[in-house]
Parts: C-alpha cells; structure tokens; sequence
C-alpha cells in the first residue's frame, strides 16, 4: 500500500495595517530593519504614547462598563490607577516615557509612594492630561456607543502580480484591530436606553455628516484612536507621508474587513479621534500654527473658532502655551470618513500595491540582492533625523553631514 506523502505546508504572508503598511509607507528601508530585521526603534516614545492612550481607553471603558461610574473622572482617584496599570504592562514590553511624559510608576521599586503621595498638580504630565481629557472629553459619550472595542479583524486578497514560483504566495492575509465599534440606530438614539445622553456630541457630530431617511435598520460606526495631532490636509514634500489619506484609508480596509465578518451590521461611518489635539505640546502648537498660515490645515472652520485660531497665530514658542477653547480642540479632534465602495476599492488597491512593494522586495533579498538595495530608501528630513539607520543609510549622505550628536 502507498502511504500519501504530507504536502507541502502552506502559508500565506500575513500583513497588519498599522504595522506594516504605515509603517512600509514612513519608509521601506526602516520598515525593512525595525519590522523584518525584529530591530525595535532606540526611542519608541510616538510608540510608548499611542500603545499607552489606546491601554488607558480600553481599561477606562471597562471600568465603566462594570462599575457605571458616573463622569467626570477624578485624575488623582480614579485615572491614575488605570496610568499606572497601562504603564507596567508598556515596562514588561520594554516601552518606558520619557520624563516630561508620565509621573514615575508608583510600583516602581525602591518608591514606597501610594496615590495620596501624589501631588496633581506637580505631577500630571502631558500623557496623563491628555488621558484626563480623552476620559472626560470623549469618554463619556463614546462609552455608552460601544458594542466592541479591541476588536480583531481579518481577511484575504489574490496577491497582486502572482507568478507561479516566483511569488511567496498566491493569496495574503490583512489583518487589523478596530478600537472601538458601535452599532446604533442614529437616528432613533435618544429613545434606545437612558444611558444615551440626549447631547451626545459623537451622535450629534454623525447626524452632522451621515443624512439617512430611513434608519430603522441597524449599523456601526468604526472608531479609530490616533495618539498624535490632527494631520494636514495636504503635504507639500513628496517625500513625507501623507498621514492624512492613510488614516482614511485604514479605516476604508478596516470597513471592508469588517463586512465580511458574518455578525456585521451595515458600516456607515468612520470617525477618528486625534487624542493629542485636546492637550496639544509646544511642538503640536508650532505645527499647528504653521498649518494655518500655510493654509494646510482643514479646522477650524467658522468664525466661532477665530479667537482660537488668533491665539495661536500669536503665540511664540517661548511663551507660555494659550488656552484655547473647549469646542475648539474637539472640532480638531474629531475626524468623519464617509464610507463608500468606491472609497473602499480604492484604499484595497493602494494596500495592494503596498503589498507588490514589499513582496518585490523580499522576494529580490531572497534571491541574494543586498538589504540597501533590494529596499526603497525614501522619506522626509525629520523622519531621516529620528532614525536609527541613519549612520548606514544609502540614501542619507546630506543629513548625516550635518548631523551632530546633541
Ligand atoms: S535614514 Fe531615512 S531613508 Fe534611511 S532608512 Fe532611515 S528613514 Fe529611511
């Protein structure tokens, strides 16, 4: 009797939207060492930030969730348990802040301090008035809109450009993880439950953008968290990314993933939160002021936000930074993505051809071509500056000329 031979395993490559396709996006080459090389960044601090704000919302809205405590949030008694739980984990993974990010770990060893040690107002640094703000701010009403959060999603597409024995695979996998979906009636809110707040400002700001005649059929919303400012509508350096259309299209994949999912409702809408906006840093003030005079910038719109926006036109760097109004840093913080198949068809193309890039690549360093070589080398100063490849890059010979060591 012939005993079957097992055939050949099969795998197909798998790729992340935030891990590899932004990330390939910023720069193939640092792509290439952080992501294939398993070479973490020197200085994850952008990192550290977004991992941490995305923590502190996930565990804030399951203590909501479970104890239904009741807004606004005290820092001291009720957030600060939720930094401190959110920091330790980032330590076990190596992440840490930087000083003028996070107060100390009260678990730190050789720090006897307890909550009551604390002294807030020497001690709440920016992640921690950003969190306060998310909490308070968005919090409160975004909480009673969830259905899921931390959601994982994923799918498969031909592999673009397949040749038999040339390409890995004929088939690759995307994968996500949605923060937060919620799935509502929109229209018919108010009359759902009493936890709706009848001001709800998400509600509101969804009816502002989303007309819908009839809406007695169930859909979601998909909510995204960035832990940075709201980007520029238009980038005049080629060589920048375009943060911009790429967080539109993460949420158009993310749409399109999630339709295939068998428990989906309809998707009407995306919304991302630009966390960073309601405590913008001296560095977010100098971008931002920039954009406006530039005209770069999409918010704000009206005159209701004009004291704002001179405040900020006014400001020097070396001042203290202004305080700007409520309702000014939510417009900026708060994004609408309409979702439609034309959108989404093409935010699936550039992901395939993303995909092409990297695949070329690796397929061009399997066959024995050199790393600097097999991979695409191209970004903007600053990106260049903040990288760890600098020193070897092929592609970076003038700004390490001028580079010095701080
Ligand atoms: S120095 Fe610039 S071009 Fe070179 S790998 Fe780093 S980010 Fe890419």
């Amino acid at each position: 009797m012939k005993l079957p031979s097992r055939s050949k395993s099969y795998m197909i490559p798998e790729y992340s939207l935030t891990g590899d396709l932004l990330s390939y996006i910023t720069c193939g080459l640092q792509y290439r060492y952080q992501n294939k090389g398993a070479l973490p960044p020197s200085k994850p601090v952008q990192r550290w930030f977004g991992e941490f704000i995305h923590g502190v919302m996930e565990e804030s809205y399951n203590e909501w969730k479970y104890n239904k405590k009741d807004f606004p949030w005290d820092w001291k008694e009720d957030i600060r348990p939720i930094e401190d739980l959110i920091d330790l984990r980032l330590q076990v993974r190596g992440l840490y802040p930087h000083d003028e990010e996070l107060f100390f770990s009260i678990n730190q060893p050789g720090k006897d301090l307890t909550i009551d040690d604390l002294n807030e107002h020497d001690h709440k640094k920016l992640a921690s008035a950003r969190a306060e703000e998310a909490i308070n701010i968005w919090g409160k009403d975004l909480f009673p809109l969830i259905k899921e959060s931390e959601h994982l999603i994923k799918g498969v597409r031909p592999m673009p450009n397949y040749e038999k024995n040339i390409s890995r695979s004929n088939y690759y996998g995307i994968n996500g993880v949605v923060d937060v979906l919620t799935s509502t009636k929109i229209n018919s809110i108010n009359e759902q439950s009493n936890l709706y707040n009848f001001n709800n400002k998400i509600v509101n700001f969804i009816k502002k953008h989303l007309v819908r005649e009839n809406d007695n059929e169930d859909y979601e919303v998909i909510i995204d968290y960035k832990g940075m400012k709201r980007p520029p509508v238009k980038v005049l350096n080629p060589l920048s990314e375009d943060k911009w259309e790429n967080h539109k299209q993460q949420i158009l994949t993310y749409s399109w993933l999630r339709a295939k999912q068998e428990d989906a409702a309809n998707i009407s809408a995306g919304i991302i939160l630009y966390l960073n906006e309601l405590v913008p840093s001296k560095e977010d003030l100098a971008l931002i002021k920039e954009e406006i005079r530039n005209n770069l910038t999409d918010i704000p719109e009206g005159i209701e936000f004009d004291d704002d926006v001179q405040l900020i036109e006014e400001w020097e760097e070396d001042e203290k930074a202004p305080t700007l109004s409520e309702e000014f840093k939510m417009a900026r913080s708060i994004r609408y993505i309409d979702i439609n198949e034309k959108e989404c068809e093409k935010a699936l193309k550039k992901f395939d051809s993303v995909v092409e890039d990297i695949e070329n690549s690796l397929v061009n360093e399997m066959k024995g071509c050199r790393i600097q070589d097999a991979w695409k080398a191209e970004a903007d100063e600053r990106t260049c500056l903040a990288c760890d490849f600098k020193t070897f890059c092929k592609n970076n010979s003038d700004i390490t000329k001028d580079f010095k060591i701080p």
